[in-house]
Parts: C-alpha cells; sequence; structure tokens
C-alpha cells in the first residue's frame, strides 16, 4: 500500500505543486483548501481526497480534520497553508492585534494542533511518522515590521518542529522544516504590492523568483523516509539570498 500524505492549502501555489509532485510520486494524498477549488487534475485523479476546512475555524479543524488525523491513517504530514498579511507598527493596537491573532492561529496554532493529533494517532499504532512544516526564511532572518506577526508564527512554527524532533525520534517520529524565500506564487505577489517587485530579486543569486516546484521536490525527498537522521533540520531554500 502506497503511504498516505496530508497537506494543507494544495488548492494553489505551493501546495498545489507539493500535491502534484507527491500524487506523480505514486502516493495517495488527502488535500486541504479553504476556498479556491481544486486543481482539475487532482479532482480527476483517485489517488486525490480533497477537503474544504478553514485554519482560522476551531471547529473546522475538529470537525473536518481532526477524525482523519486521529486515525492513524496517514503517514506524512505537511502543513503548507498560511497567510501572509501586514498590519503597520503604528497602526492601532486593535487592528495590528488581529492580524497577530489571525496569523498565530492559521499558520501555529492551527499546525500545532494538526500535528499533535497527527503524531499521537502514530505512537498509538505503533508506525512511523514524517512531519514536514513549510515555515519561511522571515523565521531566521525576521521579515519587514509590517510582517513581524508573520515571522513569528514561522520561528514558533520552527522551535515546535525541532522540539518534535528532538524527543520523538526514538518514537519513528522524524520532522523537519522548510524555509522558503520568495516563492512565485499569489502570496509572493501581494509583496510585490507592499515591498515593490524589485524586492523579490534584489537579494537572490538569480534573476527570476524561485518556483514552487523546487519547493516540491525537496517535500519529495523528506516524503521517502529516507534521511531520517536529518530530523529537526531545516531546509532553506531562498536563491542563496540569505545563507546560514
Ligand atoms: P498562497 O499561494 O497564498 O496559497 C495559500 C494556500 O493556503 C491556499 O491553498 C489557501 O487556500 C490556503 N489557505 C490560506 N489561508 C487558509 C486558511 N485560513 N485555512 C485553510 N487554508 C488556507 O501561498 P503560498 O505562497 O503557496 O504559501 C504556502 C506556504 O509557504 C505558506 O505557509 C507560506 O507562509 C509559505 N511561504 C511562502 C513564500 C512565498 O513567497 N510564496 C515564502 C515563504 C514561505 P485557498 O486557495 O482556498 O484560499
Amino acid at each position: 500500500m502506497s503511504k498516505h500524505c496530508i497537506i494543507t492549502g494544495c488548492s494553489r501555489g505551493i501546495g498545489k505543486a507539493i500535491a502534484g509532485r507527491l500524487i506523480e510520486d505514486g502516493y495517495r494524498v488527502t488535500g486541504t483548501r479553504r476556498s479556491a477549488p481544486f486543481p482539475e487534475e487532482f479532482q480527476s485523479n483517485s489517488r486525490f481526497n480533497g477537503l474544504t476546512a478553514d485554519l482560522a475555524e476551531n471547529s473546522d479543524l475538529e470537525d473536518v480534520l481532526g477524525p482523519l488525523l486521529k486515525s492513524g491513517e496517514a503517514d506524512v504530514l505537511i502543513n503548507n497553508a498560511g497567510i501572509f498579511t501586514d498590519a503597520a507598527i503604528w497602526s492601532d493596537d486593535n487592528q495590528w492585534l488581529d492580524v497577530w491573532d489571525r496569523t498565530q492561529q492559521v499558520n501555529l496554532r492551527a499546525p500545532a494542533l494538526l500535528t499533535k493529533w497527527f503524531v499521537n494517532a502514530c505512537l498509538e499504532k505503533k508506525k512511523e511518522g514524517i512531519v514536514i512544516n513549510i515555515a519561511s526564511r522571515a523565521a531566521y532572518r525576521g521579515d519587514t515590521q509590517e510582517y513581524a506577526a508573520y515571522a513569528a508564527s514561522k520561528a514558533g512554527l520552527t522551535a515546535f518542529t525541532k522540539s518534535l524532533a528532538r524527543n520523538l525520534g526514538k518514537n519513528g517520529i522524524v520532522a523537519y522544516t522548510i524555509a522558503p524565500g520568495f516563492i512565485e506564487t499569489d502570496m509572493a505577489l501581494e509583496s510585490v504590492e507592499v515591498l515593490g517587485r524589485e524586492a523579490l530579486t534584489r537579494d537572490s543569486a538569480f534573476d527570476e523568483i524561485t518556483t514552487p516546484d523546487e519547493v516540491a521536490a525537496i517535500v519529495s525527498f523528506l516524503a521517502k523516509g529516507e534521511v531520517k537522521h536529518m530530523t529537526g533540520s531545516t531546509l532553506h531554500i531562498n536563491g542563496g539570498s540569505y545563507m546560514i
């Protein structure tokens, strides 16, 4: 039986590229979206199952994703869905905190809870599990002040991933972080509006923005389960713009 991978946010962008690659690799994939339709090629593929859940809604987490993650049927969990919302540090407290809270909910609290359910189900079934969390270069380098909530959420996700990795390897659980710089998706286009197009390649070794397919290639490699001693690592993909 082929591995079963769960990936959040695969209607567009990086998640779409990852889900497509994992289907191509022969895995069964359950993918989620918030509102945009799943790509036609997924809907017509028997190895793909689509679920609709808003990670900002705790009831969606419990009712839609909870049963699947707690069932112990999945082998790989990829927390990809995320939001990138700006709020200037000098904006009013309520507006700034709205963005802060929503960002932590979608980018950190929800993936942490999904991971908790996934890990506990693996432990109960005494089966191996792979967690891959999509963070960001911002977790390491920081972001501009407008996106401080985003950087903080991704730094939190990274530390969470490392904590799982340190403690659960002996139980068959491994966990990795991927930290992309700008990737060519709708999310990067939001940055163009705030920071200008030139900002996307200014620090890069290349003239072009990184494609989602390159991130998908990293996930494909990690999902194979061949490098368990890399557990806790962050794989950086940012066009050489920030080397650690
Ligand atoms: P994207 O093009 O904006 O796509 C976001 C995906 O997440 C969509 O499938 C969207 O679903 C889903 N999503 C958003 N909010 C959600 C919510 N509240 N509940 C459930 N699903 C939700 O973003 P992307 O560029 O592919 O980013 C994917 C991941 O990579 C994110 O975690 C992001 O932080 C990270 N990342 C991206 C970049 C970049 O430059 N693009 C850089 C570093 C890290 P709908 O289509 O239904 O709205």
